[in-house]
């Protein structure tokens, strides 16, 4: 079966008014060529209004995580439904940073997935494996755990995307080989609860860069790429189009 491609970035926590002209350099530096996969960006919470109204219609936006409920007493969260009501279409949800850094657990991720499926964005649910798990040979058991714990039920692949992103390759340059990639996106796959694992978009992220995205992408079961730092300089984010768009 053949899946769409997509590309996200994560700003993560950087990001001031004066960046949101990102949006027209990045314009700017687009192939000259039809772009035929996705691409999603992230900014920090603050941006996304702003972003919402220069953002070509070839860019859809996401929110970095969001609340597990609508409205309500939750000072400082931000529910799917203002980021939907922002023009968001994504959301990320369980990055590894909001696991460690604010205890969120399965449970927690699952009740964000199933508030963020009823403001009707995509969430894009991250899932991980430490070095120390690596090491002791749990990898696949534990993201395919974090995966389906994460899952409300009746959750149809066309309107989720998972990431597969090992904790020791956030943020630290090392990358998974794409060998060792391809076994982990192929497990999420075959774990998939539903009968339409075909269907379900899987993206690496961990230190992908243009140098090191298109071996990935090569890669059957890798359909996309969730990138931190390579989406903050144009000039790396547009050559990871590049590279998904070619391969
Ligand atoms: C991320 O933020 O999800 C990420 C993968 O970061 P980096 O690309 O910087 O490793």
């Amino acid at each position: 079966m053949s899946r769409r491609a997509l590309l996200a970035g994560n700003w993560k926590m950087n990001g001031l008014r004066q960046d949101v002209r990102w949006l027209k350099v990045l314009a700017e530096a687009m192939p000259d060529f039809p772009v035929d996969i996705d691409i999603v960006l992230c900014p920090p919470a603050t941006l996304i209004a702003q972003m919402a109204q220069e953002c070509p219609d070839w860019l859809a936006l996401g929110g970095q995580d969001c609340a597990a409920h609508a409205k309500g007493a939750y000072t400082g969260d931000i529910s799917p439904v203002m980021l939907a009501d922002l023009g968001c279409r994504y959301v990320i949800v369980g990055h590894s940073e909001r696991r460690t850094g604010h205890a969120e657990t399965d449970q927690k991720v699952c009740a964000k997935v199933e508030a963020a499926r009823a403001a009707e964005l995509i969430p894009i649910i991250c899932v991980g494996e430490s070095l120390e798990q690596r090491e002791q040979g749990k990898a696949v058991s534990v993201i395919t755990d974090q995966m389906i714990a994460s899952l409300p039920g009746g959750m149809s692949a066309h309107a989720v995307v998972i990431a597969y992103e090992p904790v020791w390759a956030i943020g630290t340059g090392k990358t998974a080989t794409p060998e060792d990639a391809q076994i982990m996106h192929q497990a999420l796959r075959t774990a998939w609860p539903g009968e339409d694992g075909d269907a379900l978009r899987l993206l690496y992220g961990g230190s992908v860069k243009p140098s090191n995205v298109f071996e990935l992408m090569a890669q059957p079961d890798i359909d996309g790429a969730l990138a931190g730092g390579a989406s903050l300089e144009v000039k790396d984010f547009a050559a990871l189009i590049r590279s998904l768009i070619v391969s």
